[in-house]
C-alpha cells in the first residue's frame, strides 16, 4: 500500500507540472556586448531587467573580447546563436571573426531573431549580410554605396540615393515617436504619438531598407525630416526589430522604450506579440519614466 506522504507528493508533482504546462516557455535572449562607443557596462544591465520583468526572457549575457583583445581571445569567442530565440547587440565594435559572422548569417536565414539598439547600428560598416539585416546604419565610412537616405514624408517612404555621409544627430532631447503602422504586432494598441525621454535622435542613416517596414518615425531637427525610429527588417525566414532609442540608461528608463523592447524583443523570437502596452505607456505630451 502506497503511504499518503508518496501519493501527496505525487499530486503535488502532478499539480506542478500542470502549472509549468499552463505557462508559455521563457524565450531565451542572448544579450551580446563588449565593445561599444556608448556606456554598455551601464545600459546591459538595464535591459536586461527591463526584458526579465516581463516575464516573458530569460537572458543571458555574452561579452566579447575587448578592443585590444589577440587573435587568440577572438578564437575563443564562439557564440551559441542557435541555443538563443533572439540575440540582442548592444554591440559596435570590431568586426567578428569570419566563421562567427557566417555562424550568425546562418542562425538568421534559418529563422533567428536580432534586436539592434541603438549604436549597434554602426557597427559592421563593410558586412554586408549585416546590413542587409539592420536595414540603415550610421557611421563607419558609410555613404550613398551603402544604400539610399530613408525617411518619412506625406504618408509614404522616400528613398533617397543622393550622395552623402550615412549617419547623425543633433544634441538631446525628449522627442516624440509617431507610430506609422498601427496593424504591425508590436505597434498595435500604441498611441499616434508619444513623448520619449531625452535621447539622441539618429538621422541620415544609410543601408540597404530590403524588406524593412517603418513602424514610427522621429522628426529631427538636424535634417528637417521624419527619421525611421522603429524598423522591422525581414532577413531569410529572420526576423529583426532595430530601435535607435537608448543612447544611455536614462533614455532606456523611459516606459515607451521599455514597452517597445519588450514587445519588439518578442516579435524578433516569435513573429508575434503577447506582452501587454502598460496603462501608463506615455502620451503625447508628458515623459514617463520607470524604475
Ligand atoms: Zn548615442
Amino acid at each position: 500500500m502506497r503511504n499518503p506522504i508518496t501519493i501527496g507528493l505525487t499530486l503535488a508533482l502532478v499539480c506542478m507540472c500542470g502549472v509549468v504546462n499552463a505557462t508559455p516557455e521563457k524565450l531565451k535572449v542572448m544579450l551580446l556586448d563588449g565593445q561599444n562607443n556608448h556606456n554598455f557596462k551601464a545600459t546591459t544591465p538595464i535591459m536586461k531587467a527591463a526584458l526579465e520583468s516581463s516575464g516573458r526572457f530569460t537572458v543571458d549575457v555574452l561579452t566579447s573580447p575587448d578592443k585590444k583583445a589577440t587573435s587568440e581571445s577572438w578564437a575563443k569567442f564562439k557564440p551559441e546563436f542557435s541555443k538563443y530565440n533572439v540575440i540582442l547587440s548592444n554591440y559596435n565594435g570590431k568586426d567578428w571573426p569570419k566563421d562567427v559572422q557566417a555562424s550568425f548569417v546562418e542562425y538568421m536565414k534559418s529563422g533567428g531573431g536580432l534586436v539592434v539598439i541603438h549604436a549597434a547600428d554602426n557597427s559592421f560598416s563593410r558586412w554586408d549580410e549585416y546590413n542587409k539585416m539592420i536595414g540603415l546604419g550610421g557611421w563607419g565610412g558609410r555613404n550613398e554605396k551603402s544604400g539610399p537616405y530613408v525617411y518619412w514624408k506625406d504618408g509614404k517612404v522616400v528613398r533617397d540615393t543622393s550622395p552623402g555621409k550615412g549617419g547623425g544627430h543633433g544634441s538631446q532631447w525628449e522627442y516624440p515617436v509617431d507610430t506609422r503602422d498601427f496593424e504591425h504586432p508590436i505597434m498595435k494598441g500604441m498611441p499616434a504619438t508619444w513623448k520619449h525621454s531625452k535621447d539622441e535622435l539618429y538621422a541620415g542613416l544609410r543601408g540597404p531598407a530590403e524588406n524593412m517596414t517603418i513602424l514610427a518615425t522621429s522628426p529631427s531637427k538636424k535634417t528637417g525630416k521624419h527619421e525611421p525610429s522603429l524598423m522591422v527588417i525581414h532577413y531569410g525566414e529572420g526576423r529583426v526589430f532595430h530601435s535607435i532609442l537608448g543612447h544611455g540608461a536614462a533614455a532606456m528608463k523611459c516606459v515607451g522604450f521599455i514597452s517597445t523592447l519588450q514587445r519588439g524583443t518578442e516579435w524578433a523570437a516569435t513573429g508575434k506579440v503577447t506582452i501587454p502596452i502598460p496603462d501608463n505607456f506615455p502620451g503625447p505630451d508628458k515623459v514617463v519614466v520607470g524604475k
